[in-house]
């Protein structure tokens, strides 16, 4: 039986490869997803039946647009913009914009692939979507950002809605790109939707705790996992790479509960400070100066800065990747396991590849998958519509104690799923099958839609 599954499994693989060529980011996704899946199978024959994995991999709906704009000298720039609506099976499509050079079709499925499952774990009422472009916001003024956030919300703002698509903020969108963004919506729609996006500012419907959330959200998940294990983060080195939102309040929570983050980084170099990273003057240079994390060293000579370096040769216990999709690879991850490192919770989306992985996995070291382990940004999002619904707004105490609650559960369903299906330990099994069959439950009930 199980392996008339495989192969059935196998197959549809074969044939979302074949649809989506040189979408390598999406097949890597599906694959990982997939291979979780065949006890699954042998278990719920009506997801058979109902050709469930087959649909779960063809996304709802995909929008691809035009987005013109100037530059501050008058020059015409021409980008491209994404909005890929995955499933609505169990709520409205969530999940956030991504403005990177390296955006493409390819990048936005994966990421709308991985949201479907992680906003099933976080147990709301949220369908998976993502989108972005390729725009590159680096270097580029405010009223530039301004002019391009304006253009894309005029093509992107038809297919929104409060009940039918939410975005947020990911990789080069955050509060100042939403607020362009919510400022052209209600332009043109002469609307204060305010259920439209996430990730608002405190002042125009945000919700307290969602600039954190990610972050903080992946420290819980790593807590409980170490909780297992009889071990905490008290006294733990720890190198969190990124230095953008996930990293920063990753690196904060680590602190909080008593652990040392000794590295830090960004696309040019690895910053390295045996004292401790100090976090204040993280955030002056990249939430306020908008610089790099080369400036970093100017200000501690006790620290180093490597251009160019890996951040994964640094030695650690923990390791907490929270910049970017496929930024550890087999080798990397053998040096972590190599160097002690004992648990790895990632912020970022899919950020280790397939063979770092399994590297992981064979040292049966506590490893926390992005869809489960940075759950909690989506999740705080589903907060900020929940008050905005009611028109209310939480304190943070209140806000972050649902956060930690939500984290705490991803964790206990992700790791009881995982015992159920003969995987204990494994919370990639875990959080593939628990986030799947919510998804494919519900997709059932409401026929071949
Ligand atoms: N982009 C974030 C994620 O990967 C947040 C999405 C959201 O809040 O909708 O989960």
């Amino acid at each position: 039986m199980a392996a008339v599954m495989d192969e059935r499994i196998e197959t549809i693989y074969r044939q979302v490869t074949a649809r989506n060529p040189g979408e390598d980011e999406f097949h890597q996704a599906v694959r990982e997803v997939l291979e979780s899946l065949g006890p699954v199978l042998v278990k719920h024959p009506e997801f058979v039946d109902q050709k469930i994995i087959e649909r779960v991999c063809e996304p709802e709906r995909q929008i691809i647009f035009r987005v013109p704009w100037q530059d501050d000298r008058g020059e015409v720039h021409i980008n491209r913009g994404f909005r890929v609506e995955f499933n609505s099976a169990i709520g409205v499509y969530k999940g956030g914009l991504r403005f990177h050079p390296s955006v493409y079709l390819g990048i936005i499925k994966f990421l709308g692939f991985e949201q479907v499952f992680k906003n099933a774990l976080t147990g709301m009422p949220i369908g998976g979507a993502k989108g972005g472009s390729d725009f590159d916001p680096k270097g580029r003024s405010d009223n530039e950002i301004m002019r391009f956030c304006q253009s894309f919300m005029t093509e992107l703002y038809r297919h929104l809605g409060e009940y039918t698509d939410v975005p947020a903020g990911d990789i080069g969108v955050g509060g100042r790109e939403l607020g362009y963004l919510f400022g052209q919506y209600k332009r043109i729609t002469n609307r204060y939707e305010s259920t439209v996006l996430t990730g608002k500012g405190i002042a125009w419907g945000g919700s307290l705790v969602r600039t954190e959330a990610t972050g903080y959200g992946a420290v819980y998940f790593v807590r409980e996992m170490l909780k297992v294990r009889a071990d905490s983060l008290e006294g733990k080195t720890c190198v969190v790479s990124g230095s953008g939102n996930v990293a920063i309040y990753t690196i904060e929570k680590l602190h909080q509960l008593g652990a040392r983050v000794i590295a830090c980084s960004d696309s040019n170099g690895v910053v390295v400070h045996e004292k401790g990273i100090d976090l204040a003057l993280v955030k002056q240079l990249k939430e306020v100066e908008r610089r790099r994390i080369a400036e970093y060293a100017a200000h501690h000579k006790d620290a180093r800065y490597i251009p160019g370096g890996n951040i994964w040769e640094v030695p650690c216990q923990v390791a907490m990747p929270s910049a970017t999709q496929n930024e550890i690879n087999g080798k990397d991850a053998r040096m972590l396991v190599r160097n002690g490192c004992i648990a790895v919770g990632e912020g970022a989306n899919m950020p280790t590849t397939p063979d770092g992985v399994k590297v992981f996995l064979d040292a049966r070291i506590a490893y926390g998958p992005g869809k489960a382990a940075n759950a909690g940004g989506v999740a705080t999002s589903a907060l900020e519509m929940q008050q905005n619904a009611s028109r209310d707004s939480w304190s943070f105490e209140f806000t972050e104690r649902k956060l930690d609650e939500i984290m705490t559960n991803i964790h206990a369903s992700t790791y009881e799923t995982a015992e159920e299906f003969g995987a204990p330990g494994n919370y990639v099994v875990g959080a593939n099958i628990a986030g799947f069959i919510r998804v494919a439950k519900a997709m059932v009930a409401l026929g071949l839609v």
